[in-house]
Formats: C-alpha cells, sequence, structure tokens
C-alpha cells in the first residue's frame, strides 16, 4: 500500500513553533520504524488569510480532503480579531470540520503521573486518569433551526434550537462504543433526558445502538451530574459520550482536570473513506497563545500527542503511539518542563526545541 499521507496546516502564533517539533517526531518514524507519511504543508486561518485574503483557500480545503489525516496547529491572533466574521481565522478550521464531515470529536484527559501535582484536584482523585470524552461535534444547538434574534411584542428573543436526528446520535454512538471496545469497555452517556426531548431520543438511540456492542457495559447521566462527578470522582469514567454543548463544556472541564493546556490532544473523526481510514483532523486544544509566540516558550506535547492520535485512530499504529506516549512520559518523569508546567520558582524551563530533542532522545533510547 502506498505510504500514508499527512496534510500539515500549522496556522498562527505558536502553531507553526509546535508543529516544527512534531515534524522532527514524523522524521524519526520515517527513519527509524520504516513509517513513512507523505506529508504536504499549507496555510490556515490568519496566515491563509494574509496570502489569500481568506481563511482556508478552497485548494487547501481540496487536499485536506484527499489525504489520509489532517494535522492543525492552532488558528488566530490579535491582528486578525476585528476581522469580518465571515474571514475571521476560526472560520478555517470551521469549514474544515463541516465539509470533512467530522462528527466525533475525541478528547482524551490523561493524566500523566509526574504531572498530577499540577491539577486542581487532589493528586491521588487524578493520578492515573485516563478518560476520553467523545463529543457530537457538526449537530445539536450550535447548528439547529431556527435560530436567530428577533422582535416580539417589542421585545427582542434571543433563539437557538437543539436539534438532533437518529443518525446523527447513532454514528457518534458508533465512534464512542468502538473507542471503548479498545480501551477500558465502558461507556457513559450524558445528556439531560430529565428536560429535554432530543435528551430522551438521545438516550434511547444509544441504548439501541449498546444492542450492538453487549461486551460494553453502558450507563446514562444527566450533564449536570455529569459534571460534578468529573471533579469528584474522574476515574469512575472510561468513554464519556455527550452532545456537541455538554461535550464543549464537560471536555473543557475534564481537559483542566490534567493541568496544563500545553499537554492536551484532540481528534476529530468523520466517516471511513474508501481506503477504510477514517476522516480526520489532529489538532492540540490550546489555541495561538499569542502571549508567548516567537519566545520559543510553546510546549509542543499536546500537538505531539495529538500526532500520536493519528497514529493510534487514522494508521492502526498502536503500538507506535504507544511508544511516543511513553517517551512523552519518561521525560516528565526525569523532570523536563517548558514554562507551562513549571512554578516562578522552578529554575529554567526547557525551550520548545529542547523538549522535542529530549522526546527524540527517548524514541532513541525506546528501540
Ligand atoms: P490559548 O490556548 O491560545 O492560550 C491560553 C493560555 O495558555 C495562554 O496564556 C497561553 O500562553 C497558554 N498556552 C496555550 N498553549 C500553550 C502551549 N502549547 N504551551 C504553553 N502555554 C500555552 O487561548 P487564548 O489566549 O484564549 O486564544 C488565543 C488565540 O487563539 C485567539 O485568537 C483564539 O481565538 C485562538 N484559539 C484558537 C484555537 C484553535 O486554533 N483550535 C483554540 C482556542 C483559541
Amino acid at each position: 500500500m502506498a505510504n500514508p499521507s499527512l496534510l500539515i496546516l500549522a496556522g498562527d502564533g505558536i502553531g507553526p513553533e509546535v508543529m516544527d517539533e512534531v515534524k522532527r517526531i514524523i522524521g524519526w518514524f520515517g527513519d527509524k520504524r520504516d513509517l513513512t507519511f507523505v506529508v504536504s504543508e499549507d496555510l490556515v486561518g490568519g496566515a491563509a488569510y494574509d496570502a489569500h485574503g481568506v481563511p482556508l483557500h478552497d485548494d487547501t480545503m481540496a487536499k485536506a480532503q484527499e489525504v489520509d489525516a489532517v494535522l492543525l496547529g492552532a488558528v488566530g491572533g490579535p491582528k486578525y480579531d476585528n476581522l469580518d466574521f465571515s474571514v475571521k481565522p476560526e472560520r478555517g478550521l470551521l469549514r474544515l470540520r463541516k465539509e470533512m464531515d467530522l462528527f466525533a470529536n475525541l478528547r482524551p484527559a490523561q493524566c500523566f503521573d509526574a504531572l498530577a501535582d499540577f491539577s486542581s484536584l487532589k493528586k491521588d482523585l487524578i493520578a492515573g486518569l485516563d478518560i476520553m470524552i467523545v463529543r457530537e461535534l457538526t449537530s445539536g444547538v450550535y447548528f439547529g433551526e431556527p435560530r436567530g434574534i428577533h422582535i416580539e411584542d417589542n421585545m427582542r428573543v434571543g433563539i437557538n434550537t437543539q436539534r438532533y436526528t437518529e443518525a446523527e446520535i447513532e454514528r457518534a454512538a458508533r465512534a464512542a462504543f468502538d473507542l471503548a471496545m479498545k480501551r477500558g469497555k465502558k461507556v457513559c452517556s450524558m445528556e439531560k433526558a430529565n428536560v429535554m426531548e432530543s435528551g430522551i431520543l438521545w438516550r434511547d438511540v444509544v441504548t439501541e445502538v449498546h444492542a450492538d456492542y453487549q461486551e460494553v457495559e453502558l450507563s446514562h447521566m444527566y450533564a449536570d451530574n455529569g459534571a460534578m462527578q468529573l471533579v469528584r470522582a474522574p476515574k469512575q469514567f472510561d468513554v464519556i459520550l455527550t452532545d456537541n454543548l455538554f461535550g464543549d463544556i464537560l471536555s473543557d472541564c475534564a481537559a483542566m482536570l490534567t493541568g496544563s493546556l500545553g499537554m492536551l490532544p484532540s481528534a476529530s473523526l468523520g466517516l471511513p473513506m474508501a481506503n477504510g481510514r477514517p476522516k480526520a483532523m489532529y489538532e492540540p486544544v490550546h489555541g495561538s497563545a499569542p502571549d508567548i509566540m516567537g519566545q520559543a516558550k510553546a510546549n509542543p506535547i499536546a500537538c505531539i500527542l495529538s500526532f500520536a492520535m493519528a497514529l493510534r485512530y487514522s494508521f492502526d499504529e498502536g503500538a507506535e503511539a504507544d511508544r511516543l506516549e511513553a517517551a512523552i512520559e519518561k521525560v516528565l518523569a526525569d523532570g523536563a518542563r517548558t514554562g507551562d508546567l513549571m512554578g516562578p520558582e522552578d529554575g529554567t524551563p526547557l525551550s520548545t526545541t529542547e523538549m522535542g530533542d529530549v522526546i527524540l532522545t527517548a524514541l532513541d533510547e525506546s528501540l
């Protein structure tokens, strides 16, 4: 089979800085593991706006549809804050998600032992945490019609509509159950079936899909209770399945359990392509961090872990993903820290490139 293809869209701010480290890691897998990717690069966000007047050129969109996976850095920055809504950097990202139909957003919340002290929760609640949140990404209240602000009886009324079809719920549920089969075989589905009809349908459809996954233990929880449980006893969860709105909030909550934004990867998956691989985009959760751009302070680990997710979910290279994650675990255990993982009294942080260096060394040692 031809070498798998990757489109790198580094974007703005620290995006290109952290992506430079990912490119070195990709090169390492080519050199040392005979795992060679056909890599192309293009512009997104403010960088694309500067070059083309749009946050994503049609040619770039077409390339994203053809490759096996897209790796994205980050978009946005103060320079673009006053642009018209239609050409804001984030529109490039939303266009990719929408046109690739990336309906399942995977956000792991994993606590590396060496960083357990960084959490706002007690260490014993968080050490060893490994949760995956599957958030439905292309429907629900962010997209439902009718929407808008109208005048009724001389008063402004704001309207958004939570709308889910059975098919939309079913495909998100399948993504969650498939993942659970590769992990701890537990899915907790979160909605508000007590007060929302869309929640009742969500619960019904998830229960129906579960019939095909008897090995997986399914539970249901109201999303507000889910938020409480996430900060009370997060290790009770394996895979959490939820809709777009609740997922937006719950995944940020779960993410921060683990400490720093600079550590958090994500994947957005769509339907399988002709070669069986899902349409996919991998990106760190953090933004373009304009406050530290150009200063070699960015932590590249979130972006590197996003590539590890690509190895696992797009390329079926779970053992190599494990190798990369273990290398990161090792350097953290050895005390390697970028500035975001340290207090002011903790000594000199590693630069972005130095963090890349120690991870590459740990990869070499893993052979
Ligand atoms: P941000 O994630 O860029 O930064 C928040 C804070 O976390 C900053 O103090 C930053 O320095 C720090 N931080 C983030 N990533 C880091 C890393 N890898 N290493 C070390 N520190 C890191 O969020 P923001 O400041 O709210 O937004 C900045 C810009 O990014 C805005 O234009 C926003 O719209 C955009 N944004 C883009 C995305 C994306 O591309 N997916 C996501 C969020 C925000």
